[in-house]
């Protein structure tokens, strides 16, 4: 490729970029505007709202840009500036929401930085009126510092997904250029051997970048997180975070057409906290509560990834192991018993609870009708003549 047409690619008008921003921004807030007040969200209105918002300032901050020298220099600048800031603020604090859950402490630092930058620029601004492109610079270097916060939160948040990773890079990507326009400035020579009105149309070139990456990004992210958390809602058992009734007999019926078609060993167990309804009567309902997320956790963590844990419902859990036999079943019955042996509750040292657990195991037979039902029924059995011998023990269905 020739150089001449790379410089050529790079080479935009920055009045036209800073129309197209304009126009860009001010449609994207329309656009999320028509979608809030046209019921297109349920829930989470005010973060629409706030991102719609954002980019209505932005447009209003580059049209008084556009205007400076035409009005007087306190709107175009102080106001615009203004504009352009807290626009860029409200939609970098409204993306790194949606991808994170920021604890009240960093709310309130990013607001005291931010305030801090704004007063900053309108002091210098109305104190030392100037059309100098360096304070322009800096404000420019602001919002790039602006983007780059939910571009690093997207790299490092804990909810890993294609679509983050794609937002992170293309938010930090808007680091090199300014980054190069300060080596450039500090070391005093080119590095990319172009003319540095190019480095500067570059840089707005990224504003263009931000313009769609934010737009398109930050309703995927809200669409994203609101998906997994209908579908948790749909799936999970709310206090244990195990699979709930419903959902477990769904992928269970599956899992068990499979073995009946191929033939293999499938284990359930049955388990049963014993005497619960004297932990809620001795130590309260919350107590008893916290007794089962216990459980819950002992569950998820030990169940391997292949097979299924549901809260049944109450204290009762059921666990189907694909390709089991009764001898894995056993061992992990025996494994979580001893977990659960190992439990401790800082609110009532000393306290513990058992499990009384009843496992079928075998190979489905489709001559004789077996289902999923029937397995859970006869694990539910030997789970009675557990509690029958005594409780704190495993039984097996014969
Ligand atoms: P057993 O050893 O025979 O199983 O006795 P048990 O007391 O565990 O059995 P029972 O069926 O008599 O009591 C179950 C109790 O579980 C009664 C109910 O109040 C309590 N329970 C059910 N769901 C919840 C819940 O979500 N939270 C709390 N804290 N308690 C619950
Ligand atoms: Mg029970
Ligand atoms: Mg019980």
């Amino acid at each position: 490729m020739p150089s001449d047409f790379l410089v050529d690619l790079f080479s935009l008008n920055a009045f036209t970029v800073i129309k197209i921003l304009v126009w860009g921004n001010f449609l994207s807030g329309l656009f999320v505007f028509v979608f809030v007040f046209g019921g297109g969200v349920q829930g989470q209105q005010s973060a629409y709202l706030n991102f719609g918002g954002a980019k209505f300032a932005q447009s209003v901050g580059w049209i008084l840009f556009l205007l400076m020298g035409r009005v007087p220099f306190l709107l175009s600048a102080n106001f615009g500036v203004t504009c352009l800031l807290v626009g860029c603020y409200v939609e970098s604090r409204s993306l790194l929401f949606a991808i994170k859950k920021m604890s009240v402490s960093f709310k309130v630092a990013y607001g005291i930085v931010f305030g801090v930058i704004l007063i900053y620029f309108n002091f210098f601004l109305a104190f030392f009126p100037s059309r100098d492109f360096n304070i322009f610079a800096n404000v420019l270097a602001t919002i790039t510092f602006l983007f780059c916060v939910p571009g690093f939160a997207c790299l490092l948040s804990r909810k890993k997904s294609p679509l983050r990773y794609l937002i992170g890079f293309a938010y930090l990507t808007l680091l090199i250029f300014p980054l190069l326009r300060l080596f450039e400035e500090v070391l005093g020579f080119s590095f990319l051997q172009v003319p540095k009105t190019v480095v500067e149309s570059a840089v707005f070139l990224t504003f263009l970048l931000i313009l769609f990456v934010g737009s398109a990004g930050f309703m995927l992210i809200v669409k994203e997180t609101n998906d997994r958390h209908i579908l948790e809602l749909a799936y999970l058992d709310h206090l244990t975070g195990l699979l709930n009734r419903r959902h477990f007999l769904e992928d269970g019926a599956i899992g068990f057409d499979r073995h009946l078609r191929y033939g293999a060993s499938l284990s359930i167990l049955f388990l049963d906290v014993d005497y619960f309804k004297k932990v809620n009567d001795r130590f309260g309902h919350a107590f008893g509560d916290e007794v089962l997320r216990d459980f819950g956790r002992i569950l998820r963590r030990t169940v391997r990834g292949c097979d299924l844990a549901c809260r049944w419902g109450g204290e009762e859990f059921v666990i189907l192991l694909t390709d089991t036999t009764v001898e894995g079943a056993r061992a992990l019955a025996t494994r979580i018993r001893s977990e659960v042996a190992l439990s401790s509750f800082p609110k009532h040292l000393g306290f513990s609870y058992t499990l009384s657990i009843g496992i079928h195991a075998g190979v489905p037979n489709p001559g004789f009708g077996a289902t999923l039902d029937s397995f859970i029924e006869k694990a539910d059995m030997a789970m009675y003549r557990a509690k029958e011998n005594g409780r704190d023990r495993v039984e097996l269905y014969a």
